[in-house]
Formats: C-alpha cells, structure tokens, sequence
C-alpha cells in the first residue's frame, strides 16, 4: 500500500503549515495550554478562536470538500485530512467541530435542498458556532431514552425540556437539537433533529464547572421555546436514523492522533535534554518502551483515521457505524494513555500548570485533568467496544 501523497498534496501541506505557524505566533496566553478550556473559558481565548474561524472561512479551508453550491470547492476529502492534519499539529483553533465536523455532514446527507443552501454556506464563511443538544440527564449512553419534546402547533414546535453537558453552549449562537416530536413514542422512534438560534426567546444556559473552575459544558433548559417549524432537518419522527450518521462524524478524524504525534516530538526534546537520578531521561529503558509503544499506537490511529478518509471518499459521506467507534474508543484510550505517559516523563514538574517552570506550556497537567473524560464523551469506550460487537461482529445485540 502506498502511503505517499502528491506533490500537490505536499504543497497544500505547506501553505497550510506556513499560515498556521504564523497565525499561532499571535496566540493569546491561554492558548498555550491548548484543549477545549483554551477555546471556551476565557472571552479572549475564544475570540481567538472566532477570528480564525472566519480567516478560515474565507480561504474556504472549512469547507474544501463540500460541493461548491454549498460554500465548497468540490476539493477530495484527502485535502480535508491534510488540513485537519496540519491544524491538530498546531493545536490551533478555528475549526467549530460542532458545526463543520458534525452538523455540516449530518446536512448533507438528510437536510433539504432549501436548508443546505442556507444553513451550510455560513459554516462555510465560519460566521456562526454551533453545539450539540444531545444528552439529558437521564439520556446519555441511552440516548434513545431521552424526553425534551417539541410540539407541533401551527408552524411551529413548542420545545419544552433540559439538555446537559453542551460543550461550549454559552458560546454558541446555534444548537443542533434532538427532541421528541412524538409524545406518544418511545425510544428512538418519535425523534427530530432541529437547527436552533440559541439567543429565542425561553433558552437559558447555565454553566457546569470544572474540577478547576473550567467553564467548558453547561446546562441548556428550554422553556415554551418556538422553533419554526423550517428549522426541522429531515423528516419528522425520523431523526434518529440522521442522528446516528452524525454519531459517526463525531467519532472519527485524524486530530487526536496528529496532536499525540507533537506531544510525543516534544516529550523526546524533553527527555533528551533532562536528567533524572543523574542520567538523561531519554536513556532510560523504560522511558523508551513506553513513548516507543505510544508512537505505534499513533501510527495505527492515524492509519484507521485514513481508512475513513479513504471509505467515505468512495462511498459519499456515509460509512460504518463500526469503523467510527474503533476509531474513537482506540483514540480516547490512547490519548489517556499518551497524557499518563507524558506526566510519568516531566516527573513533578508534569504537574505544573501556570508557571514559568512548567514543561511544554503546561499543556502536560492540562490533558491529564482533561482525558479522563475523553472515553465518556461522544460516547463511553464501553458503548462503542459493544457497538463494534454488535454491528460490525455481528454478536448478538445486547439491551
Ligand atoms: C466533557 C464532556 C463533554 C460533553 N459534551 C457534550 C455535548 O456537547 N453535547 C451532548 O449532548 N453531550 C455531551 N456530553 C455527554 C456525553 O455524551 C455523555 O456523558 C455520554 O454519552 C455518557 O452518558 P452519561 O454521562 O449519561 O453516562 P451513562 O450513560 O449513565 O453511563 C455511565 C456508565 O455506564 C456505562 N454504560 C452505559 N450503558 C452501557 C451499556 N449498554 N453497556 C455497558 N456499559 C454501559 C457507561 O460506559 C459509563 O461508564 C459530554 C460529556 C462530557 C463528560
């Protein structure tokens, strides 16, 4: 199998590091850090993230594989991975996944004529940022379980209901929403997908802090909110079948693997230039199996991460449930792993965050307090090894 790329797709790479090693020298201080607190704490940190986003947009960098009546270039999605590539590297911002990552495909495949035309050109132009109105309280896992219903009266829908853990929810201007259209329906049968403007009348977002004070996931309540009945995407009652497709996006990509990739380039400068118990760290046994067995565990995601790439190029926008979830439980595993490794190297000062002694900008302490949570969201590593089960093994289905 040839792994190379093109001189053309080489060139792209460059224009694309070239801008972004620019473009990060500006990074204000808490991007050094990097994650999601980066981009959604601070205002500073996301208006950072809201300028990219619109430079990006007007290069069309977030829409290069879209069709171009949508805001697109008509580009192959292998230029698409090579510019999520080179973004995960410079763990830059920029990049609404909610919106370009999930939403926009999610479009694609179900949304109608008229609503691609209006909806995707301005995710295009990066103009709008979007979150996820998935999980409830008592909905997560079981999604299917969930009870925001949205009532049909004349041309509108009357959402009433609580959406918890929206990631970035305070600083979005638009929701994707899944609610019951169908009072009398149970589990997945009865859902519906809806676009919403998160400033209508009767939304109310609260924040959900932190361990460390971090705002990043929030609370979303609906009360009597009306939502035109247009802003429907796909058919009523059947949004589940879309929404799983969106499932699919969410669990896929290159960016996880890529940024694990730079951390352990930088754990390496570290370790060769260190010293503990009086000899360099980088010749120590088992600092080197260890960020050796990271490395291939890297190389093996990114190589899954290609294979989707390369499935969806053949096959539209639409791929096996199964291929995601070996993706996001490997990723997510991984890159627990990957931060464990990272603060065992620093030693004490892998503890450090804030601090001119901090190693690689703190960016070490950050992830370790962030991943424990990275095989909960989009889906627990339990959900996803029983999916692989059961739609791509083919194990009976379990209740
Ligand atoms: C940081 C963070 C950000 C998030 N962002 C968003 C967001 O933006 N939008 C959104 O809608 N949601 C978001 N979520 C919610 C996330 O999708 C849910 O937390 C996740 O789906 C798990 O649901 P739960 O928390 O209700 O746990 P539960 O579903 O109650 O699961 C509890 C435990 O039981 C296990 N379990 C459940 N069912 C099974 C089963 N059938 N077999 C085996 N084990 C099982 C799970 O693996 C888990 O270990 C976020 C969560 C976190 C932590």
């Amino acid at each position: 199998m040839d792994f190379e790329f093109t001189k053309e797709q080489e060139a792209l790479r460059e224009e694309f590091d070239e801008f972004f090693r620019k473009e990060m020298k500006h990074a204000p201080k808490e991007w050094a850090e990097g994650g999601l607190e980066a981009m959604y704490h601070t205002d500073e940190g996301f208006a950072f993230h809201d300028q990219m986003k619109k430079k990006l947009g007007k290069k069309g960098w977030l829409s290069r594989a879209w069709p171009k009546e949508y805001g697109g270039q008509d580009a192959p999605l292998i230029e698409q991975l090579i510019f999520n590539e080179v973004h995960a590297f410079h763990r830059a911002p920029g990049v609404d996944n909610f919106g370009v990552g999930m939403f926009a495909p999610t479009l694609m495949v179900g949304g109608t004529e008229e609503q691609k035309k209006r909806l995707l050109p301005p995710i295009a132009r990066g103009e709008v940022q979007y979150c996820q109105g998935w999980s409830e309280p008592d909905a997560g896992s079981d999604l299917a379980n969930l009870s925001t219903q949205a009532v049909r009266e004349g041309d509108y829908y009357i959402v009433n209901g609580q959406k918890t853990w929206t990631t970035g929810g305070h600083r979005a201007d638009h929701m994707f929403l899944l609610a019951r259209t169908d009072p009398n329906s149970t589990r997945s049968r009865g859902l519906s997908i809806f676009n919403v403007k998160m400033d209508l009348p009767g939304i109310e977002v609260r924040p959900i802090l932190y361990m460390d004070k971090g705002h990043i996931t929030n609370d979303v309540y609906f009360k009597d909110v009306k939502i035109h009945a247009s802003e429907l995407v796909g058919k009523e009652n059947e949004g589940w079948e879309l929404t799983r497709q969106t499932m699919n996006f969410e669990r896929s990509g290159v960016a996880g693997f890529v940024e694990g990739k730079r951390t352990i380039a930088e754990l390496i400068d570290y370790a060769k230039a260190h010293k503990r118990n009086g000899k360099k760290i980088s010749e120590d046994p088992v600092t080197r199996q260890k960020i050796a067995k990271l490395f291939i565990g890297l190389e093996v995601g990114q190589t899954l991460a290609y294979r989707i790439n390369w499935e969806q190029q053949k096959g539209g926008l639409i791929f096996a449930a199964s291929a995601a979830s070996e993706s996001k439980v490997f990723g997510s595993e991984l890159s627990q792993q990957v931060a464990n490794v990272s603060t065992e190297v620093l030693g004490m000062y892998g503890q450090l965050e804030n601090s001119k002694w901090a190693p690689m900008d703190g960016k070490a302490a950050t992830h370790y307090q962030f991943c424990v949570a990275a095989n909960i969201f989009a889906g627990s590593s339990e959900v996803q090894r029983n999916l692989i089960a059961w739609v791509g093994l083919g194990l009976p289905r379990t209740k």
